[in-house]
C-alpha cells in the first residue's frame, strides 16, 4: 500500500548554505532555520529525504568516503536538534550517462520504491531548475526557493518557508488515505 506522501530536498542551498562549496564537513553550514523546518516535517510524520548531484566525485573533488562524512556531519547536527533526515541518496556522476543525476528523477524513483512512497504525494524542494524538473519528472508537486526561473506549484523564500506551505496545503497529502 503506497499512499504515503514524502518530502525530497535538495541539498546545497536548501538545507546548507551554498554560498561555498561543500567539499569537507567543516564547509558545511546549516541555514539557522533549517533543523527546526525539518522536525516540523517530521513532527507531521512526512518522511523526509534528500536528493543531492554531487558530481564533484567524478571530478575528483572529494571521494564518496568524503561525501559520507559530510552527511554524518549533518545528520549529527540535526540530531543535536532533535530532527532527522529519512535516507540521503546522490548522485556521484557528473559526464558519465546516468539515470540518477538531476534533472532525471532518478534518486526520487529509487527512494520511492524502497520507501513505498506514493510519488503524487509528495514534494521536491529545490534552488534550480534541474531539482524542479526531476520533482515534476517523478510525478510531485515542486517548491522552488529563490528566483522564479523554472515553472514550479509554488515559490518560496526558504526551506523555513516552503515547509509551512506543504503543511498548509489545502491537499492534505498525508491525511488522505483512499481515493
Ligand atoms: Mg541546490
Ligand atoms: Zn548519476
Amino acid at each position: 500500500m503506497q499512499n504515503k506522501g514524502a518530502v525530497f530536498l535538495d541539498r546545497d542551498g536548501v538545507v546548507n548554505d551554498n554560498r561555498k562549496l561543500v567539499n569537507k564537513p567543516e564547509d558545511l553550514i546549516l541555514y539557522s532555520w533549517t533543523a527546526q523546518a525539518i522536525r516540523r516535517l517530521n513532527d507531521a510524520h512526512f518522511p523526509t529525504f534528500i536528493v543531492t548531484n554531487q558530481g564533484g566525485i567524478e571530478l575528483g573533488y572529494f571521494t564518496s568516503r568524503d561525501l559520507e562524512n559530510i552527511h554524518a556531519c549533518l545528520k549529527q547536527q540535526l540530531q543535536t536538534a532533535n530532527a532527522h533526515i529519512d535516507d540521503i541518496v546522490y548522485c556521484p556522476h557528473y559526464h558519465h550517462p546516468c539515470e540518477c543525476r538531476k534533472p532525471k528523477p532518478g534518486m526520487l524513483l529509487h527512494l520511492a520504491q524502497k520507501h513505498q512512497i506514493d510519488l503524487k504525494l509528495s514534494w521536491m524542494i529545490g534552488d534550480r531548475e534541474p531539482d524542479i524538473l526531476a520533482g515534476a519528472s517523478a510525478g510531485c508537486h515542486t517548491i522552488k526557493l529563490g528566483e522564479h526561473d523554472v515553472i514550479a506549484d509554488y515559490y518560496c523564500e526558504n526551506l523555513r518557508q516552503a515547509v509551512e506551505t506543504i503543511l498548509q496545503s489545502p491537499l492534505r497529502l498525508n491525511d488522505i488515505k483512499e481515493y
